[in-house]
């Protein structure tokens, strides 16, 4: 089984890459931002009380996340593994998902993090906002605080998977089919 975390910055391109990933290793694609705006667009309780922090850029509780992870393991379980894209993002998270994982016996196979400059990521953002309708994506003070609360409260799960002999660093920077190559290659080598 191949359990892979996807990990980078907002705008890193991490949804965009997720969907050559699951094409060539046949893999589920769990993100929490999609699960969570699927919440918000069926106004269900949780939704509601996630908008009110996705909408300005701050995180949602580990424990609302946590839970919708655990949910989407146990409807999967006969899969060849899992693409985590924008979880974990705070080490609480990480250490959720390996006791999670290890209920299983199938633990994380490897993190790999599209490294991109600041500017970019910006730029990028800013590009997606005009057609995708997100309301984070809009508002440059709105993505400042997303980019600062990646560094602040995501990043140091850098340090988590790298003690554990699990980070692998990609250039994000370049054409999407030239990340997504690097991207394969460092995933089939796991
Ligand atoms: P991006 O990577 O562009 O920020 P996502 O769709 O991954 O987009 O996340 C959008 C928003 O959803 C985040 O800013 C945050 O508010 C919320 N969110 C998504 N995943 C998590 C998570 N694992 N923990 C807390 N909040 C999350």
């Amino acid at each position: 089984m191949l359990n892979l975390v996807l990990f980078g910055p907002p705008g890193a391109g991490k949804g965009t890459q997720a969907d050559f990933l699951i094409e060539k290793f046949r893999l589920i694609h769990l993100s929490t931002g999609d699960l969570l705006r699927n919440q918000i667009a069926a106004e269900t309780e949780l939704g509601l009380e996630a908008k009110c922090y996705m909408n300005k850029g701050f995180l949602v509780p580990d424990s609302i996340v946590i839970a919708m992870i655990k949910t989407k393991l146990q409807e999967n379980k006969d899969t060849q593994g899992f693409i985590f894209d924008g979880f974990p993002r705070t080490v609480a998270q990480a250490k959720a998902l390996d006791e999670l994982l290890n209920e299983n016996g199938t633990p994380v196979s490897g993190m790999c993090c599209l490294c991109v400059e600041k500017d970019e990521l910006v730029n990028r953002l800013l590009t997606r906002g005009k057609t995708s309708g997100r309301p984070d994506d809009q508002d440059v003070s709105i993505i400042e605080n997303r980019i600062q609360i990646y560094a602040e409260k995501t990043m140091p799960i850098k340090d988590y998977y790298m003690e554990q002999n699990k980070y692998h660093m990609i250039d994000g920077m370049g054409s999407v089919e030239e990340i997504a190559h690097r991207l394969i290659d460092t995933v089939a080598a796991l």
